[in-house]
């Protein structure tokens, strides 16, 4: 595809598209951990391209989610039955992972403002199905028992439950604390727009070689620090 640097160490990264999200496939060396899982509707072609690697249901070691987004979430309790693996989110995002839907979140800027009050407006809901978490993960907890030498960031604001894992050498999956869609950017939608902008300055201090994220292309970190010089981070500003 494009020149980005690929992961080093022995960690493969493998992106599955479930309509507009990305989920992840990671071969650690000793296994598979997913992040994220799609819409509900993608549990064939995360079981599918295990098998093309190599791989049965019960070498997944964990499923590691992002945040509770229905986009991100939706085959958590398919896969999880398919494979045995265990559930990992932050305890914020445990009542809606529960409870099998949410609601869209605070829209930000007048796009998402506008999208906000059309879909709640309309009482819609983003339904999956529902699944109780195995285990519970924050700042500072490591995969390395899951085989996968990564450390978990919280990353509040999106969702209040975001997490981002960092692996070696400068590469990191983010969910949905930016995206890849029409560029690099927030997204329009945050439980708290404020605190998903320290978000944001927390993973740019990482200064990250290669993210991948929710939605859209990996990006670079000189891509989020173009970002950074674009919106000067106010949180009523920055947005797709
Ligand atoms: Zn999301
Ligand atoms: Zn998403």
């Amino acid at each position: 595809m494009s020149s980005l640097p690929q992961p080093a160490g022995n960690v493969i990264i493998h992106t599955i598209n479930s309509r507009i999200a990305n989920f992840y496939l990671l071969e650690t060396g000793s296994g598979v951990v997913i992040v994220d899982t799609g819409f509900a509707s993608a549990a064939p072609a995360a079981l599918d391209k295990l098998i093309r690697l190599g791989y049965g249901p019960r070498d997944v070691r964990l499923i590691f989610l992002t945040h509770v987004h229905a986009d991100h979430v939706g085959s958590a309790a398919q896969l999880r039955r398919a494979t045995g693996a265990p559930i990992a989110l932050h305890r914020a995002d445990a009542a809606k992972a529960r409870a099998g839907f949410h609601t869209m979140p605070s829209g930000r800027g007048l796009g998402g403002k506008l999208f906000e009050h059309a879909f709640n407006g309309l009482h819609l809901k983003m339904s999956f199905e529902p699944f109780e978490p195995d285990l519970f993960m924050d700042e500072n907890s490591t995969l390395r028992e899951f085989g996968l030498d990564a450390r978990v960031l919280a990353t509040p604001g999106h969702t209040l439950g975001s997490l981002s894992l960092v692996l070696p050498d400068g590469v990191s999956l983010i969910g949905d604390a930016m995206i890849n869609q029409l560029r690099v950017a927030m997204p329009m939608y945050g439980e708290d727009n404020a605190l998903a902008c320290d978000t944001l300055r927390k993973i740019h201090a990482l200064r990250p070689r290669l993210v991948y994220s929710g939605h859209g292309a990996p990006f670079t970190g000189e891509q989020i620090a173009r970002y950074f010089e674009f919106k000067h981070l106010d949180p009523e500003q920055a947005g797709v």
